[in-house]
């Protein structure tokens, strides 16, 4: 395969653990790495937690480092931009005119913030953050009294808001949901989150609509202060917008690829070009396991589907069937996820733990048997929790509720007759 070139497009986590299994796989064809951006590939988790709050260094969010790409004969091409993908010529076009001939194409072209349309969100001091510069501009603007908005109470914005108290700015965040993150976790844990943002100071405002962003009196160009639909206004020094993220699909649509809620791929994460296949927050992958399409924005998806598309790329066969994980730091709070529920689900939420001092296991049933876990400051059981996913046996909730009973001692028997509650009488 010497002469055979694989490109890959997008230089974040994905595009970089790529090239890295390409070569760990055995490839000695040419590998290329192209990306928009001035940096070489880094992680993104860092830059809404540690790197945000100054106690990681700028040289831990790089995937590897500086020299890794020459020494493994991986060509990076920062600052460039794919502009168009010509699948009849097997090329990608450049935005410097440039035309790079491909035997397979990666896209992990990622995800961009939604912007917030409202009138004002133009104005200096309104900040995204998905990049390492946002990260940086978003670090300067976080000083002791700086009066700070964020908009959106999501995973960004509370970890914003987290590292905006830490840095000793006065925070108010803006939710249009009555609670953070109501959809993903449901009202009793999204209280939790609530609860812990208002006991660390912020001004938490759900239930809320901006109408505009509105300029400083004595600097138009820059925001001055954020007004609600109901007229109130909220005086701003700086404004962080983390509504989401759409994938961007632009290249794959333009080529027809078939895209729907990002790049349509199957297990193998292999779109409907049998020579280009898509990996990370753009891949609207086929999950085996789950038994449906879905698209992850999580970290660790973008860490592990490459694997799998390099050995897809390579001829070989694998399946993307890992179980989504994520986590989150937000002050004394540590918490890991496992799993997947659908927002709209009905799944039944069973509690081991005490919400109340943030340290439980919340976990979701469907059917009776486990999909989803969370612990929140309780450790070392990711693996116990994605067992349980997988076996896909029934669980009894009234034991997986119960802290004195194991992980692995939760089945209902296969007798069919649920086991007995534990007599400690806590759920
Ligand atoms: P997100 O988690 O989807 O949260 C966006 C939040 O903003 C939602 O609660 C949304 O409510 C709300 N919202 C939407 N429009 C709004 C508006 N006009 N005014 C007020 N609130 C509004 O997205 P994100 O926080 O921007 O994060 C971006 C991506 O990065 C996500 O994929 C996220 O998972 C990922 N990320 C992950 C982590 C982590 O895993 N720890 C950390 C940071 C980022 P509705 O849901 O009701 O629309």
């Amino acid at each position: 395969m010497s002469d055979t070139t694989f490109v890959i497009v997008g230089a974040g986590l994905a595009g970089a653990k790529a090239a890295e299994a390409l070569r760990t796989e055995g490839f000695d064809g040419d590998v290329v790495l192209l990306g928009a951006e001035p940096h070489r590939p880094y992680e993104r988790p860092p830059l809404s937690k540690g790197y945000l709050q100054g106690s990681a260094e700028r040289d831990t969010v790089f995937v590897h480092p500086q020299g890794w790409y020459a020494e493994h004969r991986v060509d990076l091409r920062v600052d460039t931009a794919v502009t168009a993908i010509d699948r009849g010529a097997h090329e990608v076009l450049t935005g410097d005119g440039g035309r790079l001939r491909y035997d397979k194409l990666l896209l992990t072209t990622g995800a961009a913030p939604r912007r917030l349309p409202v009138p004002g969100a133009d104005l200096s001091g309104v900040l995204y953050l998905r990049s390492l510069d946002d990260s940086d501009r978003l670090k300067a603007a976080l000083r002791p009294g700086a009066r700070v908005v964020v908009i959106g109470a999501g995973w960004i914005g509370l970890e914003t808001a987290a590292a905006a108290r830490a840095a000793g700015a006065e925070v108010t965040v803006l939710e249009h949901a009555a609670l953070p993150l109501l959809r993903v976790l449901g009202p009793q844990l999204a209280r939790v989150f609530a609860d812990l943002h208002t006991e660390h100071g912020v001004d938490l405002r759900c239930g809320v609509t901006v109408r505009e962003l509105r300029p400083d009196p004595t600097d138009h160009a820059a925001v001055g202060a954020v007004q609600l639909a109901d007229g109130t206004e909220l005086v701003a020094d700086v404004v962080l917008v983390g509504i989401g993220v759409t994938p961007n699909v632009d290249l794959a649509r333009s080529c027809h690829l078939d895209v729907d809620n990002g790049i349509l791929v199957d297990r193998r994460l292999v779109s409907s070009d049998s020579d280009i296949l898509a990996a990370g927050d753009v891949a609207n992958a086929f999950h085996p396991t789950l038994g449906r399409q879905l698209r992850v924005e999580h970290w660790a998806n973008a860490l592990h589907q490459p694997a799998v598309a390099a050995a897809a790329m390579l001829g070989r066969s694998a399946d993307y069937d890992r179980l989504p994980y994520f986590f989150t730091d937000q002050y004394d709070l540590g918490m890991e996820y496992t799993g997947y529920t659908h927002p709209d689900s009905n799944d039944q939420l069973v509690v081991r733990g005490d919400t109340a001092t943030r340290e439980f296991i919340a976990f979701w049933l469907h059917d009776g048997r486990v999909v989803a876990g969370m612990n929140v400051n309780v450790w070392d059981v990711t693996e116990p929790i994605r067992a349980l996913i997988e076996s896909a046996e029934e669980v009894d909730p009234a034991r997986l509720g119960d802290l004195d009973v194991p992980l692995t001692d939760v089945a209902v028997p296969r007798t069919g007759h649920a086991a007995p509650p534990s007599r400690s009488g806590r759920a």
